[in-house]
């Protein structure tokens, strides 16, 4: 059973970011907006924040909170949005539940959007025109490209379909010529579904959910989901199960992790190279 950990290709992304960044007169700059109690953004932004101080990136911070208002939250991204010395939004969710997420992400410029949330940014995706997707997703490619397990033409199982990890990694996997299923909350009979699958991907957020049973012997299974709970950082994965059948694993923490975050700073060095170039 091999363990794919993240480390090994960030590694390889953290170097040729660095060299990339070389060129660049002056480093693109970061800005994450999120809201100042969720552990989750705060997490988030804690981890890209040490990624990018790492390559040279400079990132900041803008914080909202339950007494923010929609107007407040979508004038703050819209300063961004044409603040010449901020290359790269990010628009950590969960917002505080005083903001209507789908009027910031529309706010947001697609040549600023770091993580592939607008809908131009999905669309392009999905029309086959481009590549750049959300972090997340392009590290799940890079993490099974980096083990050389093929994708082309074999079945591959999606749990989860929100619009910024389950969908992008599916449509990535479609790009690769894999027969790509989606399952979600109302999928019937999870385990039968999944259990044919020879990569299964999973990133619904609900830790224990991917059990034995739920995998094929031998498959490769991808862990992305990320829970804080009591006991720690917790997959979708039981760990201790599915080593037993699969023949590769990428567990919660240690996985994509740590690849996500150049994965983003990647993106950022896209963005702005597209900006100069215009
Ligand atoms: P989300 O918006 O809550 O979406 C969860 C998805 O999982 C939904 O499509 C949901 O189905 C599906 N789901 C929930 N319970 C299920 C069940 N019992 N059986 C099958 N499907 C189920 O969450 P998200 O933003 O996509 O994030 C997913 C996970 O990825 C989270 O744990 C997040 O922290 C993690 N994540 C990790 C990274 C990383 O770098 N490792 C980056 C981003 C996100 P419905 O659509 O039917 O509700």
């Amino acid at each position: 059973m091999t363990v794919m950990t993240g480390r090994e290709p960030a590694r390889v992304l953290r170097a040729s970011i660095a060299t990339e960044l070389s060129e660049f007169a002056r480093p693109p700059a970061l800005t994450f907006v999120r809201c100042a109690t969720h552990p989750a953004g705060a997490a988030y932004a804690r981890q890209v924040s040490r990624g990018a101080r790492r390559v040279g990136v400079p990132v900041a911070e803008e914080l909202l909170d339950e007494a923010s208002s929609t107007a407040e939250a979508v004038g703050l991204v819209e300063r961004l949005a044409v603040d010449d010395e901020v290359q790269g939004i990010i628009v950590a969710l969960p917002l505080p539940s005083s903001v209507n997420t789908a009027a910031v992400v529309a706010a947001l410029p697609p040549k600023k959007d770091v993580d592939r949330i607008t809908r131009a940014a999905i669309g392009a995706v999905l029309a086959g025109a481009s590549e750049l997707a959300p972090g997340v997703a392009t590290a799940v490619v890079r993490l099974l490209e980096h083990y050389e397990i093929p994708l082309a033409g074999r079945r591959v199982a999606v749990v989860g379909r929100s619009r910024s990890v389950g969908k992008p990694v599916a449509l990535l996997m479609l790009a690769r010529d894999a027969t790509v299923t989606m399952c979600h909350s109302r999928t019937l009979d999870l385990a039968n579904v999944t259990s044919q699958a020879d990569v299964l991907v999973t990133c619904a957020g609900r830790p224990g959910l991917i059990a034995r049973e739920h995998v094929k012997p031998g498959a490769t299974v991808v862990d992305v989901g990320a829970t804080y709970t009591a006991d720690g950082l917790k997959g979708d994965v039981d760990a201790e199960a599915v080593v037993e059948v699969a023949s590769a694993f990428s567990p919660v923490p240690g996985g994509v992790g740590p690849l996500t975050v150049y994965c983003l700073l990647d993106n950022l060095l896209v963005l702005a190279r597209a900006v100069q170039g215009e």
